[in-house]
């Protein structure tokens, strides 16, 4: 029987074979690693909200008032008045008439997509759009076409060529290894002009980005019955789940077509319970986003003239680019060495030749702790690890 233990030795062989480190504990910019504490640069908890005592507290209460499981899928019994109230707030947050939830962001991508388009359409995705976006198109069986990296004018020509069919367009609205935006503006005016609808991930930029954290779409303006916005809730938002929001005929029909809402339990009503707590806090701690902002000043001022470069970035994410896979990976165990953890990415997430250290930033690291990187990757340069 075939067992793969070349294939395994291969990704070994060419440092790709991935590993897990067992955390112990909560979230959080010290995490408890393997008996050792490690500062970490690793989270997505761009907030900080993961461990809120608020929202604990809200997803201890909903356990008390619900118990633990939905017990069947949203379209039976799993539907509880926790979830309906949470959909109200989702849709509230981004600013769009309707929201629907799902357990996951990549089962909301594979499920809208699958929704919106299938044989006979198209679909065309951003070059670096995240794998569930790419994987929904896939499954959706309409014809997929690439267009290059926020390349508005090209995604136009191909639009100008799609054959009879219905037209969706998917993408990033930061793109999650580079950090950087799309523009969505003129993305969703191209969208118009061609009749496609536009599906933005904002899996990166809701709580982050926008007046009160109402995500990408509310900081570019951008409001057409075109537009659908998928959010992601175990982010910032430092719960679970995931939701998509858009005109009401558009989730209607969604929840009628998406199979992976349809065929899923739904996820628990606890939950739901405290991603309405996190919900008021990220809209009301205008102070979160304020701090992420300067500790992104100061690490791109810390980091400036060293040996590898960062990626033009204004969000959490902030990409430290270093070229070799090797080089990357030696890089973050050096960094490990010192007690600091930094994820090296490599190909095939990024593209070839762009490994990097993919440091994301939360509310709750001090400025402290952002000296502490710098100083480490200053002191890694001066001694030539990146020869
Ligand atoms: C994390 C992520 C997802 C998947 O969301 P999950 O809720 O973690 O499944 C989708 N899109 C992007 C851009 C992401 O970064």
């Amino acid at each position: 029987m075939h067992d793969f233990s070349d294939e395994l030795a291969h990704l070994a062989s060419q440092s790709l074979l991935r590993t897990r480190r067992v955390v112990d504990g909560p979230q959080g910019p010290l995490l408890m690693v393997e008996g050792r504490q490690m500062l970490s640069f690793c989270s997505n908890d761009y907030l900080g909200l993961a461990r809120h005592p608020e929202i604990v507290a809200a997803g201890i209460a909903g356990l008390q008032q619900y118990g633990m499981g939905a017990g069947a899928s949203a379209l039976i019994s799993g539907h509880s008045t926790a979830h309906e109230k949470l959909e109200e707030e989702l849709a509230r947050f981004v600013g769009l008439p309707a929201a629907l939830s799902f357990s996951s962001g990549y089962m909301a991508n594979l499920g809208v997509i699958g929704a919106l388009v299938g044989t006979g359409d198209t679909v065309v995705v951003d070059r670096l759009a995240h794998a569930s976006l790419i994987d929904g198109a896939r499954l959706s069986g309409a014809s997929l076409k690439v267009f290059p990296h926020n390349d508005v004018a090209r995604l136009a020509q191909v639009l100008a060529r799609c054959p009879v069919g219905r037209r969706l367009v998917v993408t990033d609205a930061v793109f999650s290894m580079d950090g950087d935006l799309a523009p969505l503006a003129e993305l969703a005016a191209v969208c118009a002009q061609h009749d496609a609808w536009l599906l933005v991930d904002d899996a990166h930029g809701l709580g982050v980005l926008g007046p009160h954290g109402g995500g990408s779409l509310a900081q570019a303006e951008v409001r057409s019955p075109h537009v659908l916005c998928m959010g992601t809730l175990g982010k910032a938002a430092g719960v679970a789940g995931a939701f998509v929001a858009g005109e009401a005929s558009l989730i209607a029909w969604i929840t009628q077509r998406a199979r992976t809402y349809m065929f899923t339990t739904a996820h628990p009503p606890a939950l739901a319970v405290a991603t309405s707590a996190s919900l008021a806090l990220m809209a009301r701690d205008d102070w979160r986003r304020e701090r992420l902002r300067e500790l992104a000043a100061q690490l791109r001022q810390g980091l400036a003239g060293l040996p590898w470069a960062l990626l033009p970035s204004s969000t959490a994410i902030q990409p430290l680019i270093v070229g070799d896979n090797a080089a990357a990976r030696a890089l973050a165990a050096a960094l490990r060495d010192r007690g600091i953890w930094v994820p090296a990415i490599c190909p095939p997430t990024v593209p070839k030749g762009s490994a990097r250290l993919r440091i994301s930033l939360s509310a709750v690291h001090t400025p402290e702790q952002v000296d502490q990187l710098t100083a480490a990757l200053q002191s890694l340069a001066e001694e030539g690890a990146h020869a």
